[in-house]
């Protein structure tokens, strides 16, 4: 039964966001698949004059016409390109690839976040194109009445964000954050999808259990050598199985396959760090160059903490060399710092023996460099 501790939780998260806003911004392109995520410049004309992917990111972000053709992120851009190739060869508009204008990005981001924040003290960030929002229900306040005001905040959510910015989001309400987002990713794009306390697990149970945020590929392989497909025979699994399974985790999968979640809507809850990485064309050992990459990339993290309005102790070089061979080097600071200068300086300072014998004995060329953030301290 209804109780008036339950709770109003909203997850609003932008649909195919990067693509969105490419779509947006070059009107000549409506209708077409869009992919985000291309270096164009890696895109050679071979001989006989067609066209063959070099680049080797992967995609950030397909829109729905793209999905169509198979195409989604985290693939490797060179496979979106050739299932682009197959969709057009079969009728299909061609694709359009962008290289991705993350600075934009992050400018749509801030204004959505601004929107979204005027609607419950409650909110927070969890990505660049999503955000929860908890809502506040008196006591008094029958919850069917909330659960109704909550639907009318949500379309007042995806009205402004599409007026003010022409984009458009999916809003999932429920009793927590775990159900808000599954219910947001239930229905899209432009969806919303209300899930209220008494039809949480009649919500879940038909679900794969992929759907279960933290549920990844590896433990879904494990599910289904045990011909555990969804929620609802997630469900049949006892407690002391899962963890026996999946270690304290395994717990959490329990709870959750119960739509059940009691973390608290708050800010800055979930950043623990904040980096960037680089992906050279070629894999370089260029000291010019390496040290360029390390001062580009102080400068975007340095940008992303103020954003935040965070300083961090802890700074993280990442370096992946030929052969995929990775490895990290940190420095823990006294104080917490938030300038550009400081980074830039840790940055160089981890970075130097990887250019010497010191740790780069045999002079192997690097082909990533990469520069986090974590002990992040809040200073709003
Ligand atoms: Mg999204």
């Amino acid at each position: 039964m209804e109780k008036a501790s339950d709770r109003v939780v909203l997850h609003i998260d932008l649909d195919a966001f990067f693509a969105a806003v490419e779509e947006r911004d070059h009107p000549a392109f409506r209708g077409f698949p869009v992919v985000v995520g291309a270096d164009p410049k890696a895109v050679r004309a071979a001989p006989r004059g067609e066209l063959r992917p070099t680049g080797r990111g992967v995609v950030s972000t397909a829109n729905y016409a793209a999905r169509k053709y198979g195409v989604h992120s985290a693939q490797p851009i060179s496979k979106a390109w050739q299932l682009c190739k197959e969709g057009e060869a079969k009728g299909g508009k061609p694709c359009i690839f962008f290289e991705g204008n993350f600075e934009k990005y992050g400018r749509e981001s801030t204004k959505v976040m601004a929107i979204i924040r005027t609607y419950s003290e409650n909110f927070e960030q969890a990505g660049i194109d999503e955000a929860y929002i908890e809502l506040n229900p008196n006591d008094q306040t029958p919850m069917t009445k909330w659960r109704k005001k909550a639907t009318q905040v949500a379309k007042e959510i995806k009205r402004q964000i599409k007026q003010q910015t022409k984009l458009i989001c999916s809003i999932g309400i429920g009793p927590n954050k775990l159900v808000a987002k599954i219910a947001s990713d239930f229905k899209k794009p432009d969806g919303l999808t209300v899930v209220p306390p008494e039809k949480v697990q009649e919500f879940l149970d038909p679900m794969p259990v992929l759907k279960i945020p933290g549920i990844g590929p590896k433990a879904n392989l494990l599910f289904e050598k045990r011909g555990i497909r969804t929620v609802a025979a997630l469900r049949k699994i006892s407690r002391d199985n899962l963890i026996a399974w999946f270690g304290k985790w395994g717990e959490g999968i329990y709870t959750a396959a119960r739509g059940k979640d009691n973390r608290p809507v708050r800010e800055f809850h979930e950043t623990k760090s904040i980096g960037r990485e680089h992906t050279f064309d070629e894999d370089t050992f260029d000291a010019q160059e390496l040290i360029a990459t390390i001062k580009k990339l102080a400068a975007m993290v340095a940008r992303d903490t103020k954003e935040e309005n965070i300083s961090f102790r802890t700074i993280e070089l990442k370096i992946r060399s030929e052969g995929f061979i990775t490895k990290t080097r940190a420095k823990t600071l006294p104080q917490a710092e938030k300038s550009t200068a400081v980074l830039e300086r840790v940055g160089m300072a981890l970075l130097l023996p990887f250019l010497d014998r010191r740790e780069n004995p045999q002079h192997k060329k690097i082909r990533l460099l990469g520069l986090r953030v974590s002990n992040l301290v809040s200073y709003k």
